[in-house]
């Protein structure tokens, strides 16, 4: 758990980040398409951060992250570990969705990124499950694509906060592979160690008032190991 002597002020600074963001414009064609920002939800103290790719058709409608099929696999791989959606915080590199579900780009990720990075700061996880290549590729600052890293647990500072980074394939990768799923069991398998191993030292981490967006990392070629979306 968060240190519950700030929680409250990290809880009250969440909301008017979120409030900030809801009516955030820094992307003018995801304005013009979205119904909503979906800024993220779930528990503001969680240990547990999942930070997907963007917003889809459902999201968009409800205001909520990952409500479709992925999310209904999402909430099964938490029963798995003895974890419900109340217990995490899920989030997207994206708040807005991009119409089609067309990629995000690499300007409108920069635009998005300091939500993120206040998120990570405010919530202060101690483990951040990437789901899929965009996240990952956006928080390890690195190209290398989901399937090469999936399940290897790292420690890395991202902007404010040093976490245990576990990037999984996005959960539509088991959608459409169903054989995807037991990849996605057995990394989740990793989380309740990961938690419990505490939060990381954390004198690498330098608190900004106003953080900077990590460089942006180009979605890269995946070597055809699996569609560049997860
Ligand atoms: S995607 Fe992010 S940065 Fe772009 S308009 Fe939506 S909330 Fe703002």
């Amino acid at each position: 758990m968060a240190d519950s002597a700030t929680a409250p002020a990290r809880r009250a600074d969440l909301a008017e980040v979120g409030a900030q963001a809801s009516i955030c414009e820094r992307c003018p064609h995801l304005v013009a398409t979205r119904t909503q920002v979906v800024f993220g939800a779930g528990d503001p103290d969680a240990d547990l951060l999942f930070v997907g790719e963007a917003p889809g058709a459902d999201e968009d409608t409800q205001g909520v992250p990952f409500v479709g099929r992925s999310g209904r696999l999402l909430s099964e791989l938490l029963a798995g570990i003895g974890l419900s959606r109340d217990d995490v915080f899920i989030a997207n590199v994206l708040k807005c969705r991009p119409p089609e579900n067309r990629n995000p780009s690499a300007e409108e990720i920069a635009h998005c990124a300091p939500w993120l990075m206040r998120q990570l700061e405010l919530i202060e996880p101690i483990v951040v499950v990437t789901l899929g290549n965009f996240a990952t590729r956006l928080l390890r600052e690195d190209t290398a694509g989901i399937t090469k890293v999936r399940g290897a647990a790292e420690i890395r500072t991202i902007g404010p906060r040093t976490v245990r980074l576990l990037p999984v394939l996005h959960p539509a990768a088991a959608l459409y592979t169903p054989s995807n799923r037991a990849l996605l069991e057995a990394d989740f398998g990793l989380i309740p160690d990961l938690i419990a191993a505490g939060p990381p030292p954390q004198e690498q981490a330098v608190a900004e008032p106003e953080p900077e967006a990590p460089s942006v990392v180009e979605p890269a070629e995946d070597s055809g190991d699996q569609l560049g979306l997860f």
